[in-house]
């Protein structure tokens, strides 16, 4: 299939979308004294927003008859920020999960930005990796954020079924090590020996590496570890869980070797920052110097898995459906955040990429090219006002100068 027949699909295609139409308001309430949460509550009307697919790729809001194109819906999720934003945003695209709505439909907002934090963490993943793929500390501190992260939920107070966020097995055993039996947890075996330590089957430094038992046992101090240390939790891991699927293996593998050859790491965000544990430099210089091709290699693929997982979750609410009326295929989108996924997913990262835009008063993300010549700003506005306020500053400055002469 050529390119261009491939975008026409998305473009000439209907879009029905269950996304309704909100009234939203936002309190702030105190439960208990000191305790603050603010809970969403939605008025639904009896109307759904229109969407279609610009370019084949982007999410926009159009007119009921669909001739205009509107805004762009995934750079206004991000937008969100706080509770004026969160009513903003579902007023104009309604609400972005899945919704049934019933008497009360009131919800806690902090859900919400777990939700909008493992976006921007996605998108700025497929970034990293679109960018040639080599800002190795960006990819590893985004694809843990999305690895790691526990899993959360969104609950309304009716008792409507919760939704998830995408489900990573790495995440489940690195949160649950309490929990963590049998099923994953290797049996003792003959090569196990107690004073000397044991030789593990290894996917980023093949076949095997010995895993020293002083070593082991300084890790886990016996069974009282520090699980702040990501350092022990790994080793912990690399020794005992053997009866996980390939990737969270390769995980477990990575984190092992990456903590003892690299350094421990201490924090990650959604932004792509990474802290380690040691304060002095030397981690940040051995980042350089100890990732070497096996970890870079390892990482890649742990960060590609990574976003095949959250597409794979998140497309689940997007079907293929038939318009009877113009005879003509059509996409069934069950909540919105569904639909942008399905954005996201058919963007090819090595020619576009989603960047923020450059005027720091507005920071909203938009998708462009990502050849060399590199838009900055996100609209004409952005870069007119950015301009305005440079020239601004230069005649102020020439100003200042000719007073002083
Ligand atoms: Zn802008």
């Amino acid at each position: 299939m050529t390119k261009s027949a491939k975008k026409k699909i998305f473009i000439n295609s209907d879009i029905i979308c269950d996304s309704i139409v909100c009234d939203c308001e936002v309190d702030t309430i105190h439960p208990v004294k000191g305790v603050t949460k603010n809970i969403i509550r939605l008025y639904p009307k009896d109307y759904k927003h229109c969407y279609a697919y610009k370019n084949g790729k982007e999410l926009v809001s159009t007119n009921a008859d669909g001739a205009t194109l509107g805004r762009a819906v995934l750079p206004d999720l991000l937008a969100i920020k706080d509770n004026k934003t969160i009513k903003k945003f579902i007023e104009r695209h309604g609400y972005p999960f899945p919704f049934e709505p019933s008497e009360d439909n009131s919800l806690e907002s902090e859900a919400l930005f777990s939700f909008i934090h493992r976006l921007e963490a996605t998108v700025n993943l497929m970034t990293a990796l679109g960018e040639g793929g080599d800002d190795y500390r960006k990819i590893l501190a985004l694809t843990l954020y999305l690895l790691l992260t526990p899993q959360t939920s969104i609950e309304f107070t009716n008792d409507w079924e919760p939704f998830c966020s995408c489900y990573h097995e790495m995440g489940y055993i690195w949160n649950n090590l309490n929990e963590v039996d049998e099923r994953i947890l290797c049996q003792e075996d003959e090569t196990y020996n107690i004073e000397e330590g044991c030789y593990v089957e290894d996917r980023v430094r093949p076949e095997r590496t010995f895993l020293d038992a002083s070593e082991y046992n300084e890790a886990i101090n016996y069974g009282n570890f520090d699980r702040q240390s990501m350092k022990n939790i790994a080793t912990y891991l690399f020794r005992n869980a053997n009866k996980v699927d390939y990737h969270c293996r390769l995980a477990i593998d990575f984190l092992f070797h990456f903590s003892r050859d690299v350094g421990d790491i201490l924090k990650y965000d959604y932004k792509g920052e990474l802290i380690f544990r040691e304060s002095n430099p030397s981690a940040d210089i051995r980042f350089k110097d100890g990732l070497d091709e096996q970890l870079k290699q390892a990482l890649v693929a742990l960060a590609k898995h990574t976003l095949k997982a959250e597409f794979e979750w998140d497309l689940d609410g997007i079907r293929p459906s038939y318009n009877t009326q113009t005879m003509a295929p059509a996409w069934h989108i069950d909540y919105l955040l569904s639909g942008i996924y399905f954005s996201l997913f058919n963007i090819e990262a090595k020619n576009e990429q989603y960047r923020i835009c450059a005027k720091p008063t507005c920071g909203r993300y938009f998708l462009t090219k990502a050849d060399s010549t590199k838009q900055k700003y996100c609209s004409y506005n952005c870069s007119n006002a950015t301009a305005q306020n440079v020239h601004r500053r230069k005649v102020k400055e020439q100003q200042v100068r000719g007073k002083e002469e």
